[in-house]
Order: C-alpha cells, then sequence, then structure tokens
C-alpha cells in the first residue's frame, strides 16, 4: 500500500478499515499475507504510520472503532493500540533507555567501520542477501515500502539477535531508518522485548514452521526460513534502567495561553485538528527532523512521509487559521523565526523521548522554563502513562476505566 502523508488519507484508511477492527482482526492479525503494494491488507489496519506522525490521533481511532464495535468485540484491536501508548508511557519513564541505546548503537557502527568481517555480516543482513529467504524478503520489503507487518518484525528482529548474532542496536537503527512509523519508544522497546531485555529474560524465538505457516498465503507461497538458532539466550545489559515518574503537562488552560503565539507541528504531531486550540496562533511552525533518527541516512518512503505530513498539516493549519507557514530546520534557530515574527509565545504538541525531542528541545528548554513554550499533552496518554511502569498487563487491566474516564465508552 502506498502511505500518503495527509489526514484525508489516514481518514479514509480508517473508515475502510472500520469493519474488519473486530472479530476479523482478532483471528487474522498474525498473518503476514505480504498484499500487493498498491492494496492495504485486510488483516491489520496499516494505521501506523499516521498514528506515529500525529496525523490523527490514538483516541480518535479508539472512538471511531468502539462507536462500531463493542470493547468485547474490539478487544484485541484496542489492546494494541494501547501497547503503542504503554511504549510511550513507559520510555517516558525510563528516558535512559533511549539514551543506552543511542550510544549502543554508535559504539556498534563504530566496530563495524573498524572489523571487516562483521561489517560484512552486517551488509548482507540490510541488503537482504543472508542465506535465509524469509530475512531477505523483509528485508527487501522493508527497504522499498517502509512497513513490515509485525509478525515480520518480529522473526526478522529475533533472527537479527539470535541467529545472525548481529548487535541489536543495529537492527533496531535499520527498521528506525526505513518504517515510515519508526517510533523510538515503540522501535526501541520491541527489539529489548525480543532480546529479553524487556521483560528480563524472556525472549522471542522464530521458526521455521511458525513463519511458513503466518506467510502461507504470500503470493510466491510461504516464505522459507532455514538454519534459525534454536535457543534465545536473553541479551543481558550492565546499566539499571530505573524509573522516574515525569512532570507532564497538566491540561492546556485557556488563561495559560499568551496571544499571539506561535504553533509548533512536529514528526510526531503533524496535525492541529485534535489538539483543540482555544485561540487561533499567529504563526504556523513546521518542524520536521526525520534525518535525526539516525546517523546513518534515513530511507526515503520514510523521510518523505515524515516531511510531508509536517508540510501537509502546517498548510491545513494555516489554512484554518488563516496564517504563515514558517520552516523551522536546522539551517535556521526558533529565535530568529519568533522575533521576525514578532511573537515571544508558542504552543506545541508533547515532544516524548526521542530523536525529535534531543533535535528541538535544545532550542525549546529556555522557553519552557520561562513559560514561553508550553506542551500540550493530549489526554489518553496522560490517563494511560502513569500506569506503564512495568509489564503492558498493569495497562490492560485498566483499559476499560481509562476509556470510561476519557467518555470514549458508557456515554
Ligand atoms: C521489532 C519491532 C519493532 C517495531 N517498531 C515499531 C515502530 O517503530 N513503530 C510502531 O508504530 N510500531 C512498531 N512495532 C509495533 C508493531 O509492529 C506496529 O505498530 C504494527 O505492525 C503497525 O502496523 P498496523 O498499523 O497495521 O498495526 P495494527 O495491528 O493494525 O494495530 C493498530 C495500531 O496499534 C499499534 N500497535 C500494534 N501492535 C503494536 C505493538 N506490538 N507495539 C506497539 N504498538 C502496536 C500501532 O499504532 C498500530 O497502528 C514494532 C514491533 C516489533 C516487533
Amino acid at each position: 500500500m502506498t502511505f500518503s502523508p495527509t489526514r484525508n488519507a489516514a481518514l479514509t484508511r480508517l473508515n475502510e478499515f472500520l469493519p474488519l477492527a473486530g472479530s476479523h482482526y482478532t483471528s487474522n492479525r498474525n498473518y503476514d499475507d505480504g498484499v500487493p503494494r498498491e492494496e492495504a491488507r485486510r488483516n491489520v489496519s496499516q494505521l501506523s504510520p499516521w498514528l506515529h506522525a500525529g496525523v490523527i490521533s490514538e483516541k480518535e481511532v479508539l472512538e471511531a472503532v468502539l462507536a462500531k464495535h463493542s470493547l468485547d468485540e474490539a478487544d484485541q484491536f484496542i489492546a494494541e493500540v494501547f501497547w503503542r501508548v504503554y511504549f510511550k508511557g513507559y520510555l517516558e519513564q525510563r528516558p535512559s533507555i533511549w539514551l543506552a541505546f543511542c550510544k549502543q548503537r554508535t559504539a556498534a557502527l563504530g566496530d563495524l567501520e573498524r572489523n571487516a568481517g562483521l561489517q560484512t555480516a552486517y551488509l548482507e543482513a540490510v541488503e537482504g542477501r543472508t542465506g535465509i529467504e524469509a530475512f531477505n524478503h523483509w528485508a527487501h520489503e522493508l527497504v522499498e515500502t517502509g512497513y513490515l507487518h509485525n509478525h515480520a518484525r518480529m522473526w526478522f528482529a529475533s533472527i537479527w539477535i539470535f541467529t545472525l548474532k548481529l548487535d541489536w542496536t543495529l537492527g533496531a537503527d535499520f527498521f528506525l531508518r526505513h518504517l515510515i512509523d519508526a517510533d523510538a519508544a515503540s522501535n526501541t522497546l520491541s527489539w529489548r522485548w525480543v532480546g529479553g531485555l524487556h521483560t528480563k529474560g524472556k525472549t522471542y524465538l522464530a521458526r521455521a514452521d511458525n513463519i511458513a505457516r503466518y506467510t502461507a498465503n504470500q503470493s510466491g507461497g510461504p516464505l522459507s526460513a532455514d538454519r534459525l538458532a534454536e535457543e534465545a539466550d536473553a541479551l543481558v545489559e550492565m546499566e539499571e534502567h530505573n524509573r522516574s515518574v515525569p512532570d507532564l503537562p497538566a491540561p492546556l488552560k485557556i488563561d495559560q495561553i499568551t496571544q499571539p503565539y506561535a504553533l509548533i507541528l512536529h514528526d510526531e504531531a503533524a496535525s492541529h485538528v485534535y489538539l483543540n486550540l482555544p485561540w487561533p496562533p499567529a504563526v504556523v511552525i513546521a518542524a520536521a527532523r526525520p534525518s535525526e533518527r539516525s546517523p546513518c541516512p534515513v530511507g526515503s518512503p520514510a523521510e518523505a512521509f515524515a516531511r510531508g505530513a509536517v508540510q501537509t498539516g502546517a498548510e491545513a493549519a494555516s489554512k484554518a487559521f488563516d496564517c504563515e507557514v514558517v520552516n523551522w530546520t536546522n539551517d535556521n534557530d526558533l529565535a530568529s523565526i519568533l522575533h521576525e515574527a514578532g511573537l515571544e509565545h508558542v504552543l506545541l504538541p508533547y515532544l516524548p523521548t526521542g530523536w525529535t525531542k534531543d533535535a528541538l528541545r535544545p532550542q525549546l528548554q529556555p522557553m519552557l522554563t520561562n513559560g514561553h513554550a508550553i506542551e500540550i499533552l493530549d489526554d489518553l496518554s496522560r490517563a494511560t502513562w502513569p500506569w506503564a511502569k512495568a509489564g503492558f498487563f498493569g495497562i490492560k487491566k485498566k483499559i476499560g476505566p481509562i476509556l470510561s474516564e476519557l467518555g470514549i465508552i458508557g456515554h
């Protein structure tokens, strides 16, 4: 399927998928059917690129699904959306995991430079030239389309870590560079989950019979995966990632906003629509930073989608509020943009832990400290993140109460 970075495309895909979000999703979601590129898969939503870019919100998706299905019927799909929110909340409370990932990735990239054998093994993996048909297939699919089915991501990560024995951070980096939906939380924590670092000691082992079973509907027949590792010993790390409760922004109050102000849209929040701004901004600032995902080049589907989402989102906001769009890039700085526009205040959707925050936060920090910049956190994250303390189970049992608290069910 081709992912177009617009809100219309996101809403069209959501509406197309809605009838299938109940029992159809539950029974079929694990199959990687590898359908032709132009068509959307029927068994999963493929909404993740738009969700990651904040073109639509998780709350909008949950509302739409629950308007069509009961919570029982859509239980599995709803839980998957909550996995996304859980991972974000978990990383927010343990940002050292992101820092440790970045540090280990730098070291692993350095090892590739110094070790020709490692470099060869790495290039064979990312160029899809290993002896494992299924793995090669996904490496090509990822680079060409920017999307992989969830099961393929699990198998791929498991083979990368346990069969090819490559550093997990290089695999996670390969995903970050090519997945259109690449997300610091979901990606880093899923790779850690496969490797036995998230649920300590519990790993995910890819098996040839499982791959053949769930790829049976591929046009060329099931994918083969010979000579896979038969054991998956958990990875170990020295660093403890202790939990700290982040200081989350309270719900936005009208009297907090000093007018006139600029609205910043970024890689993880490219639409103004669900922000419900009480006053229109005087300027919209488009701040896309996809190339900050990695020190290595980012794939073109991922780069184009991220830039397109922020650009079309900013243009939509400019039209809605009848104001100008200014691009904040690595070549200009926020202070001069604001100075030229005669503004001192900005509003921006919350910057979660990850590369977008790493890139934008240094210039925003003084304004956040003196109250001239205000971050807006959505209600769903505010209600869910405090429960993302340990395993997903802590969230799972809170899904009903959270949906009620937000008025998504039971009204
Ligand atoms: C190694 C690995 C790396 C991953 N990297 C990313 C990533 O960078 N970005 C990303 O968004 N997801 C990532 N995932 C999670 C998951 O694979 C994708 O969210 C999902 O495949 C997206 O396809 P979909 O929209 O059709 O999902 P659907 O099955 O239709 O699910 C609906 C939504 O729920 C969320 N979701 C579903 N499964 C998961 C999950 N396991 N974890 C977190 N959220 C989930 C997504 O937002 C998704 O759009 C990763 C999983 C693994 C195993």
